[in-house]
């Protein structure tokens, strides 16, 4: 049996839907069953009958895996989940920023792998959305947050909206609106 003192656990936030993640020896586990004591995890993979358990920050494999899953798609799992814990971590971080920071702590060769960048940034801002907030699909849909249209000052910020299919929206305080009228 494969025992690892130090376990690298995933301490990415996963939403309700997700399960915790863990990484050990090269191999991806989702959470399955948690007692007081003891982490029941079992392989990513469907198919594969991998498990193991964790007991006082102790993994122990506990069945054999049926699965072929390179350590270099582990790296590349564990690159992404990086990325997706580096943006939540600092949520006004812009996404470009946030794959540069996380490059340096990744080989080139495992960066190479990931995702084009447009769509990490896709994902990065999918990641950043609350639970149960689709993409709008609509400019009717847009709904704005109180910090959206909110000025430093707590004036609004949202001078003029059209609520209408076509969704004007004009961003400007009072103030600078009458400074434009002078
Ligand atoms: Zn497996």
């Amino acid at each position: 049996m494969a025992e690892n003192t130090e376990p690298e656990v995933s301490t990415t936030p996963q939403k309700r839907n997700q399960r915790e993640k863990l990484y050990f020896e090269n191999k991806i586990y989702a959470l399955n069953k948690e007692t007081s004591t003891s982490k029941y995890y079992r392989c990513v993979r469907r198919e594969c009958s991998g498990r193991c358990i964790e007991v006082d920050k102790k993994v122990t494999l506990t069945q054999q895996h049926s699965c072929l899953v390179a350590s270099f798609e582990c790296d590349i799992e564990k690159a992404r989940n990086r990325v997706k814990q580096f943006s939540l971590e600092n949520p006004f971080v812009a996404p470009s920023r946030v794959i540069a920071e996380v490059q340096q702590e990744f080989p080139v060769s495992i960066l190479q792998a990931l995702p084009k960048h447009t769509s990490m940034y896709r994902s990065i801002r999918k990641w950043r959305r609350p639970e149960g907030i689709k993409e709008p699909t609509q400019r009717l849909d847009i709904v704005f947050t109180d910090e959206q249209i909110t000025t430093a000052i707590g004036t609004s910020s949202l001078f003029h909206d059209s609520k209408d299919e076509r969704r004007i929206l004009i961003f400007a305080t009072e103030g600078c609106i009458q400074v434009c009228i002078k």
